[in-house]
């Protein structure tokens, strides 16, 4: 009886401390039959299904892409090797055939939900020179943490990280992403100054890197393309700066960060692109709560100009820059999060910064002089100086939209001396686009958590509770035993 009793609470510690716990059970990769066609003629499609961005297979307008399984397919997953565009997927189900059009949100990575359980779809290419690398199927259930779901670039940012180069926001800017994208789920977004669609493995690179640290608001990568300049007035002559200026212009309006993070003055180990992009932030701060800006000037259709014009001013409330000497923050980034298992925010940074294995020979993750991505510096505010310059926060100070100052500090707002107090509508229009996506930021530390990890400690708390059982039963059988 005893016995049974014992298998029993085992049983049921089993049941509690299942990590699936009050999750719907893991989508699984669908065994797939994959013909590639075009013009008739088919190709060998083995280079779709290696799981590998290297391989890949060049299509023409008629090409298509059919993928038929056994079992129900529930969506499709795409890694294209340039933004393909708008595009046809059909679908087949009970007999009849659907369209859907995907592509729209113009991601590499891309995760289509079908309408309808499927066993057979294809993808139409849209145009000659539409290049897949790999498509997978996948059945009904939560998908595996590596399928990359990404959503569209946020509405209103919490946060605004501008990298220079794909590598560059995990080197320099180290535990930022973990801990408040991943961690603590404010609304960040990341744009990079500089593409390197010349290296097609690169973008790959830069979307599995974000996404290993907690991203999941789709980068902006602009259209200034990447090369080398070892300082900053090279750097001037290597783009039409008139355009990168209303880049970061744009950027701030668009995406109406309360705290912007961004280079070394100095371009860390002096890279130019990387000083002309804080540079450019350094003016643009005042440019894009100035409704005046470059107003009335005339703007070709679609440039970042005419974009940033487009846009109503607005003024962020702290800018960080990495390394910058005065009001100078550490950060930690060596707790561990719930989010990443107990890894620390340096650790998943490091594993970002592994995704982009193009970059390992150059660069690794550093703790000491310009590698040092836990040194910040508060180099603008509106809301006052931080007070907590040891593991520090980025958002200290800030107000946030709902007149909920966090820590109730707005009163000690005292805005930059060598910049205007930033116009525009910054903190009433400031609210996070999505409380239910992530962390409000109004919401407390423990009203926080019990969100987050309410499974996890239920479980807990049950686990305990039958190892105390099954400890006192093995205690009380000791002790019979003594006799
Ligand atoms: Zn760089």
């Amino acid at each position: 009886m005893k016995k049974m009793l014992t298998i029993a609470l085992l049983a049921c510690l089993f049941v509690l401390l299942q990590p699936s716990m009050g999750h719907a059970e893991e989508a699984k990769e669908l065994p797939a039959r994959v013909t590639a066609w075009e013009d008739g003629r088919t190709w060998n499609s083995s280079s779709l299904r290696d799981g590998n961005y290297n391989t890949k297979l060049s299509f023409n307008g008629t090409g298509e892409v059919v993928v038929e399984t056994d079992e129900d397919m529930r969506g499709l997953y795409l890694v294209w090797d340039s933004v393909p565009g708008p595009w046809l997927l059909k679908a087949e189900s009970d007999g009849t055939s659907r369209g859907l059009l995907c592509g729209q949100s113009g991601f590499l990575h891309e995760y289509v939900a079908l309408d309808e359980p499927s066993k057979k779809v294809s993808v139409c290419m849209p145009k000659e020179g539409t290049i897949l690398c790999d498509v997978f199927a996948y059945g009904e259930g939560e998908l595996p943490s590596d399928v990359q779901v990404w959503q569209n670039p946020c509405e209103d940012a919490d946060m605004l990280l501008i990298s220079t180069h794909a590598d560059d926001e995990h080197l320099f800017f180290g535990g930022t992403m973990p801990t408040y994208a991943g961690e603590l789920g404010y609304d960040v977004q990341i744009a990079y100054l500089t593409h390197h669609w010349a290296e097609p493995y690169r973008p790959h690179e830069l979307l599995n890197g974000l996404w290993t640290v907690g991203m999941t608001h789709y980068p902006i990568i602009s259209t200034f393309t990447d090369y080398y300049s070892d300082n900053l007035e090279h750097a001037k002559t290597l783009w039409d700066l008139n355009e990168v200026e209303a880049y970061e212009v744009m950027l701030l309006r668009r995406f109406k960060p309360e705290v912007v993070i961004d280079h070394d003055v100095n371009g860390e180990y002096g890279h130019g692109a990387h000083r002309l992009n804080t540079w450019v932030l350094q003016q643009a701060i005042e440019w894009a709560a100035d409704p005046a800006w470059r107003a009335g000037e005339a703007a070709e259709s679609g440039s970042y100009l005419a974009q940033a014009q487009a846009l109503p001013a607005f003024g962020v409330q702290k800018v960080y820059l990495h390394l910058w000497p005065e009001n100078a923050v550490r950060m930690n980034w060596d707790k561990p999060l719930s989010h990443f298992g107990g890894r620390t925010a340096f650790e998943m940074a490091g594993a970002g910064f592994a995704c982009h294995r193009s970059q390992q020979q150059w660069f690794s993750m550093g703790r000491t002089g310009v590698f040092d991505s836990a040194a910040f510096g508060l180099y603008y505010t509106a809301v006052g100086p931080d007070e907590k310059t040891e593991d520090a926060d980025f958002f200290e100070h800030v107000v946030w939209a709902s007149g909920e100052p966090a820590d109730g500090a707005s009163e000690s707002a005292e805005p930059a001396e060598t910049l205007p107090e930033p116009a525009g509508e910054a903190p009433e229009e400031a609210q996070p686009a999505d409380k239910d996506q992530g962390h409000s930021p109004d919401e407390t530390f423990p009203e926080l958590l019990w969100r987050r990890y309410k499974a996890f400690i239920l479980g807990a708390i049950g686990g305990i509770a039958v190892v105390a059982a099954v400890v006192m039963l093995g205690g009380k059988k000791r002790y019979k035993g003594k006799h």
